[in-house]
């Protein structure tokens, strides 16, 4: 879980729990400073290649470290969360990508990170050998529908809504 923030980030008073809007928050009692939390936005992407093939990473890093999941990371100040999918995935597959559409946003409580807000984008990769970096230790594409588990629910909804689109373009 994210720490309890204990000072204030203005004028480094600590801080006191008050309730607005519904909620406790810290409130500086010096400068009246209200500290609103929020969401921590997290980006990750889909991506294909031309065989209909998912690529994956397997997590170097906890939480869920061994297992696999999509290419996914924090965006970062001063990032657009287009440009946070598209740099995870080159740091942890070494694969250029190109977004192609917004998939799907959902909101997750994870016991190590706390509120998130995950925005996942099908991406196109503009090339496909994948090399493990950063905080993964693998880098592989699986066959769509035999894929290893994956660690994070925003990642199975993402795909779940991905079949759901190419099934009903089928027809
Ligand atoms: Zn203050």
């Amino acid at each position: 879980m994210r720490q309890a923030i204990l000072h204030c980030i203005r004028c480094g008073h600590r801080v006191t729990s008050r309730r607005i809007e519904g909620l406790d928050r810290a409130v500086c009692p010096a400068c009246e400073h209200v500290h609103y939390e929020n969401p921590l936005p997290v980006a990750s992407a889909v991506v294909l290649d031309e065989q209909n093939r998912l690529l994956c990473v397997r997590r170097g890093q906890e939480p869920q470290k061994g297992e696999w999941c999509l290419p996914i990371g924090f965006a970062e100040l001063g990032e657009t969360i287009e440009e946070a999918c598209l740099r995870e995935l080159k740091e942890e597959a070494g694969i250029e990508g190109k977004i192609d559409h917004l998939l799907d946003v959902s909101s997750q409580t994870s016991d190590f990170y706390g509120d998130l807000l995950t925005v996942t984008f099908l991406v196109i990769p503009l090339s496909t050998e994948a090399q493990a970096g950063d905080d993964a230790t693998e880098a592989a594409w699986f066959d769509l529908n035999k894929h290893p588990p994956l660690a994070f629910a925003s990642n199975d909804r993402a795909l779940g809504k991905l079949k759901k689109i190419s099934h009903r373009s089928k027809k």
